[in-house]
């Protein structure tokens, strides 16, 4: 792939996580645009040596098998899931999307050791927040955060990991499989009226009313997550990078612009740099007729986060106390 093999202790390298199998063609009767992983990648391809590109192991059975039932994992990895958790998933689980749905959480978790060593990383799939323990939901089939998650507290690499999610949704399913792990913090801003209709326990939820804009949205992020962050003090942010908070997403209920969006990147990056914590990114929500516009969203957003994280001095992150 371009750009494979470039010096990683360049600074303003971006270190990016692609699996071919994120690229799969629609299972009929889907209505998830699969386009959208590939257009990444595509995006991703024409910014040239700027990018450092990793290709993730899938993730294990056992490690998926830490996070979700060992019932559902072995439904999902036979491709023989049931047709009401498939309903609830919103496509079929063939094993092309057994295959991709275990490289996705690969991805993820590859990221996370990426961003420790190099200060940012992103995965060009993933955030699928809203798999529970035993059953895929919203286009989610695995969820890649909350497995990576614990994989990261269970080999000892972190003692604490917050999972920041700007998706529009809530991550309702990354709050329930990490409940009870002191380890592992949960911050979901989402518009109160989406999807799911009942809501999980975030560490801490941020709930907005319907059309909230840029100017109002970026204050409340800050001010919610600032505390978060200084309290937790987290080794490692996993970020769930939606756009659907974008005015124009088909199923988002917010009002941002392309320009409020890199301007919430911009911050969750600062906020991290200032206090040394690296961040591994997913990419999350964006729906529309229009895959390529969503796509350069998702793009805008790996960018611009690299573009404030990558050009720090690796030595800067990473040897935060323990
Ligand atoms: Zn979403």
């Amino acid at each position: 792939m371009a750009g494979a093999g470039s010096p990683s202790y360049l600074i303003g390298v971006i270190h990016v996580v692609h699996h071919p199998a994120y690229v799969t063609e629609a299972p009929a009767r889907s209505t998830y645009r699969w386009g959208k992983n590939g257009a990444i990648r595509d995006l991703l391809v024409a910014e040239g040596e700027r990018i450092a590109w990793h290709l993730p192991e899938p993730m294990p059975a056992a490690w998926l098998e830490a996070t979700h039932d060992p019932d559902y994992v072995a439904e999902v990895l036979t491709a023989q899931v049931p047709h009401a958790k498939e309903r609830r998933i919103g496509f079929p689980v063939t094993p092309v999307v057994a295959t991709r749905a275990a490289a996705v959480p690969g991805g993820t978790y590859l990221a996370a050791l990426l961003a420790m060593a190099h200060g940012f990383a992103a995965n060009t799939a993933g955030g699928s927040h809203h798999a529970l323990p035993d059953t895929g939901a919203g286009y989610c089939v695995f969820n890649d955060l909350a497995v990576a998650a614990i994989r990261l507290v269970e080999e000892g690499r972190v003692d604490r990991v917050l999972i920041v999610d700007v998706d529009v949704h809530q991550g309702d399913g990354t709050a329930v499989l990490t409940a009870g792990r002191p380890e592992i913090a949960t911050y979901s801003i989402h518009a109160e009226k989406n999807f799911p209709a009942r809501k999980a326990r975030s560490t801490l939820d941020v709930p907005l009313a319907d059309r909230i804009g840029d100017a109002d949205y970026l204050a409340t992020l800050e001010q919610t997550l600032v505390p978060l962050l200084d309290d937790m003090r987290p080794q490692l942010i996993l970020y769930q990078a939606g756009v659907d908070p974008f005015g124009g997403d088909r199923l988002g209920r917010l009002d941002l612009t392309l320009a409020g969006l890199v301007a919430r990147e911009r911050l969750v990056a600062r906020l991290a740099r200032e206090r040394g914590v690296p961040v591994a990114c997913t990419v999350g929500g964006g729906y529309g007729d229009d895959v390529m516009a969503i796509a350069r969203r998702h793009v805008h957003a790996i960018l611009t986060l690299g573009e404030v994280l990558a050009e720090q001095e690796a030595g800067a992150f990473g040897a935060g106390d323990r």
